[in-house]
């Protein structure tokens, strides 16, 4: 007999909007989003430093269902992509079925529903959990001496505190992933002094970011089918760019990409001392692929300074070096990443006979497609372990999970099941054959990065993302075991 599902979603960012409208669209009213935040918006909420923007093509950042005619540039800034998510929600009145201001801190599954129990004490049951927790979220902090003992502000890039003046202050930032590289030529000529301690060079691949002109955007508005077609060229030339370049580390597309950084490099900085300083000893894609148009401009300014000793240890004034040498500050950014093993942890998730996922991934995350974990049973992930993570639409990414997600829904939905989980067998068997495939990838080519796991595997898709989309077409039933 056919039943209604109720559908718990954890996280209302990107990923939890796009669950509450697809639900809603395909018949599954009864949601709920438990969310920690007073506000939606996820990455985009949280990450608020100078600079923040997407570096993937605002057209491409969008939900296929509400395209935006209003995007201002070719990669929009953070706070346009807030006011998007935002305006999407409302638009579709997410809200409603959203509970702010609620941590879930516990999901029991009980052998026929997960309940759940967030901190202020509210318990909730429901046959479906939706984990759109998201892949960067808890930031990572150094593990360097003395960094309590700062006398000035200490914040980290995903921590940004908007009412700190910077105007005339001396700024340290340590880092240079993709958050420190848009934060420095955005702020380098407010502040008084600027120092980068770069532990890792980075290869930086240039990307000019125009506005979209106001005839553009009338003819977007005019004509939707405009935004469709420049959605799917976007994704075309992402795709033979990018992701089919960078799972083959011998391709051609390959080559081109590291050309690019490597003329960046050259052409851009002047200054030969400084330009071995910034010259990475890898190859470029290896880390996850930093774009910018103006990090080299920003870091030669005459005010800024890039310091490659190793930091020794952090003390009141300021940061010391190796060779012993202070560098005083008054307020100290850490643009150190975040921690990618967490996902929805630190939840307790207790799944089949007392399983923990604590314990499922002891070693390390792992899903099967990045969707469902063994033991979990009707508990599916979107931007789950190892799926398509570095310089993709991860709004794409997550509509394609979600429609297979939505088919793995339909015995549920038809009585034939009450839950479905991935097989032990076809979870090996997955992983087995993605940590393989790894080895071709850019990532594998001998670099440290958030990309490995602690076998210095990449932690990621493997083959492009046509071959997700294919993977992802519908679910194999053998893959499943249900009940
Ligand atoms: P990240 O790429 O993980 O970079 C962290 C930086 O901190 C690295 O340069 C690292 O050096 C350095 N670091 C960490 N611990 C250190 C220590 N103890 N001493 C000295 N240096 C230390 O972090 P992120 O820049 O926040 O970016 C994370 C990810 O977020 C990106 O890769 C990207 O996927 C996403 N992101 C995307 C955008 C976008 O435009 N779409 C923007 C920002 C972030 P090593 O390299 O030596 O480890």
């Amino acid at each position: 007999m056919a039943r209604d599902l109720r559908v718990l979603v954890i996280g209302a960012g990107m990923a939890g909007i796009l669950s509450v409208i697809r639900c809603r669209q395909i018949g599954l009213p009864d949601v709920t989003v438990y969310e920690k935040a007073d506000r939606l918006g996820g990455t985009w909420r949280e990450n608020r430093y100078p600079g923040v923007a997407c570096d993937v093509p605002s057209h491409l950042y969008s939900y296929s269902f509400a395209p935006n005619p209003e995007w201002t540039h070719r990669f929009s800034p953070g706070p346009e992509i807030q006011e998007y998510l935002e305006a999407v929600a409302a638009e579709y009145d997410v809200d409603r079925d959203v509970r702010y201001g609620e941590e879930v801190t516990d999901l029991r599954w009980d052998g026929r529903r997960w309940h759940l129990r967030t901190a202020s004490g509210i318990v909730d049951e429901g046959d479906v959990v939706i984990a759109a927790t998201g892949v960067l979220h808890h930031p990572s902090y150094p593990d360097i001496d003395g960094l309590g003992d700062f006398a000035g502000t200490t914040m980290h890039t995903a921590r940004w505190d908007e009412s700190l003046p910077l105007a005339g202050r001396r700024v340290g930032i340590i880092g240079t992933g993709s958050s420190a590289i848009q934060t420095v030529p955005t702020i380098v000529d407010e502040v008084a002094h600027l120092s980068l301690f770069q532990r890792t060079a980075q290869w930086v691949m240039p990307a000019e970011n125009p506005a979209y002109t106001e005839e553009e955007k009338a003819a977007f508005r005019a004509d939707p089918g405009l935004l469709h077609t420049l959605h799917a060229e976007i994704s075309e030339l992402f795709s033979n760019g990018f992701s089919d370049a960078v799972v083959d580390a011998d391709s051609e597309g390959m080559r081109r990409i590291e050309e690019a950084c490597r003329a960046n490099l050259e052409g851009n900085v002047h200054d030969p001392d400084l330009r071995e300083r910034l010259r990475p000893d890898y190859r470029a894609g290896c880390k996850r692929l930093v774009v910018s148009p103006n990090f080299y401009d920003g870091i030669q300014r005459p005010n800024a300074e890039l310091v490659t000793e190793p930091i020794d240890r952090i003390e009141a004034e300021g940061v010391r070096t190796a060779a012993g040498h202070l560098h005083e500050l008054d307020v100290l950014v850490l643009a150190t990443g975040f921690r990618v093993d967490r996902f929805l942890r630190p939840i307790q998730v207790v799944g089949t006979d007392g399983l923990t996922l604590d314990d499922a991934w002891a070693r390390r995350p792992s899903a099967y497609l990045s969707i469902s974990t063994p033991g979990f049973p009707n508990l599916f992930m979107l931007n789950g372990p190892n799926g398509p993570v570095g310089n993709f639409s991860l709004i794409e990414v997550a509509e394609v999970q979600f429609d297979y997600i939505a088919q793995l829904l339909e015995p549920l939905r038809a009585g034939e099941a009450t839950w479905v989980c991935a097989g032990e067998a076809a979870t090996d068997a997955f992983e087995e054959e993605r940590t393989i495939q790894a080895d071709n990838t850019v990532w594998a080519t001998g670099c440290n990065s958030w990309y490995l796991d602690d076998r210095g595997v990449p932690m990621a898709w493997p083959w492009n993302f046509q071959e997700y989309r294919d993977r992802l077409a519908a679910p194999d039933p053998t893959a499943y075991v249900r009940g």
